[in-house]
């Protein structure tokens, strides 16, 4: 390993202490989000997204947020080593410069650790094709997050870069949750088992909810709903999911915007069998043109609502399906859990749509379970909206992801070499 210790390494106290800042990436196979975080501090202290990229015939779009100025940019991205150019090119440009914040790490999140990564992990060559050899469990995901550590580490060679799989907190699932009712020899040839996804977010929230409450992680029991543009659930005994919604791919359990989530494996055949579909036109109807946006036409759950106002039936059954999903898990995952501490809310849909809040915990009165309804429709960061008298406290945490990366990637680098902890609130 070629990385210096923190002390050699150039810059070590920026402006924002010993531990400097961390660049935070996320490939998308047509989009790169940076995210430069204080992992001490917790700020974000600027932020981007490189959108289109090389896709045919369409500029890219480029954002870059630095001290509450937006920057916006059309120009040509051909491919993700010019993605992370243009982004380097901002901070120069726009600020703040590299060379000012002192990286101390990169983290990039990598959808798919398979059963091997149970934790962050400093990348060197041997890493990066053991994420790659991950790509068929994966190919949606994976490819274009190795291409993205790739070019990183090209471009940024002096820093430490870390892998945060978003399957890593679920890798201490019991058997029972991560296995599935197949024959066991084709499962084990080919990998076949839930590993569950959002990881990040689910660890996060879980300590999140903790630190708010004052109370030891360890005697909480949590289910965690994360509800973004994909959505998953998880029960958390004590700090350690015991299950998750999502599966061998982020495809599986709730409905989600685009997503159907769990359907009768038989769809699959069926579609196959009668409508001619090949694998890939499956693969993209269950992930693409399903889950809120098959039933309604849209997947914004600012837009459904505005069309279950004006009356629109298909919408209102897309609610309602994902309503029903939803507390059909909760049911579970509170059956699994035995005494639920916590439901905590997160992530786009769940921190903003007090619709969905009150839904999903409508008529649970007999479980210890209610949103209140003042305290659901108040603003503002961590916060409890259930009444006073519950068993369960029912909470609304943002998911900070990035910031949970940054911190991550520290504690791998500081692991290599041992320096000071970094603070977690
Ligand atoms: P992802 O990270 O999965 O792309 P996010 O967690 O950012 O998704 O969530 C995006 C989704 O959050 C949007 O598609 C939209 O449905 C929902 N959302 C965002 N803001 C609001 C809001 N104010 N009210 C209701 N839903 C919202």
């Amino acid at each position: 390993m070629s990385i210096l210790p923190a002390a050699e390494r150039p810059n070590p106290y920026s402006a924002y202490g010993a531990h400097g800042s961390v660049l935070v990436l996320n490939s998308g196979s047509s989009s790169l989000k940076y995210q430069l975080v204080n992992p001490v501090g917790g700020e974000a202290i600027a932020a981007g997204t490189v959108e289109r990229i090389g896709e045919t015939g369409a500029t890219g779009i480029v954002t870059h947020t630095y001290a509450g100025n937006k920057t916006h940019r059309e120009l040509e991205v051909a491919d993700h080593g010019a993605a992370l150019k243009i982004a380097l090119g901002m901070f120069d440009e726009v600020g703040p410069t590299l060379a000012d914040a002192g990286i101390y790490a990169v983290g990039h999140r990598v959808v798919h650790g398979g059963a091997e990564f149970s934790g962050p992990v400093v990348v060197d060559d041997d890493i990066v094709d053991r994420i790659e050899a991950l790509v068929p469990l994966a190919p949606l995901h994976n490819p274009a997050n190795v291409q993205g550590i790739r070019v990183a580490r090209d471009l940024l060679g002096d820093v430490p870069h870390v892998a945060v799989f978003d399957t890593a907190f679920f890798q201490a699932l019991p058997a029972e949750a991560y296995t599935y009712a197949i024959d066991r020899d084709v499962a084990r040839e080919h990998d076949v088992r839930r590993y569950g996804f959002h990881g990040t977010s689910h660890q996060y929230v879980t300590g999140k909810v903790a630190r708010v409450l004052g109370r030891r992680v360890e005697d909480l029991n949590t289910i965690v709903l994360h509800l973004g543009n994909g959505a998953s659930a998880s029960a958390v005994r004590g700090g350690v999911p015991i299950d998750t919604s999502m599966g061998l791919t982020p495809l599986e359990g709730l409905v989600m915007g685009t997503r159907s989530g769990d359907v009768d494996p038989a769809v699959v055949f069926h579609l196959a069998r009668n409508a001619g579909m090949d694998i890939d036109e499956l693969d993209t109807l269950l992930n693409k043109r399903s889950g809120v946006l098959g039933l309604s036409g849209v997947n914004d759950f600012r837009e459904l609502h505005r069309l279950v106002e004006d009356g629109d039936e298909d919408a209102a059954l897309a609610f309602d399906v994902y309503i029903h999903r939803l507390r059909k898990y909760v049911g579970a995952y509170t059956a699994l859990l035995g005494r639920v501490d916590v439901i905590a809310f997160t992530a786009g849909v769940g921190e903003n749509d007090a619709a969905v809040r009150a839904a999903v915990c409508a008529d649970l009165e007999a479980l210890g379970i209610a949103v209140d309804d003042e305290r659901n429709a108040a603003r503002g960061a961590e916060r409890i909206i259930s009444p006073d008298w519950t068993k369960t406290l029912v909470m609304v945490i943002p998911t900070m992801e990035e910031l949970a990366i940054a911190r991550q990637s520290v504690e791998a680098v500081d692991g290599l070499h041992p320096t000071s902890a970094v603070t977690s609130g």
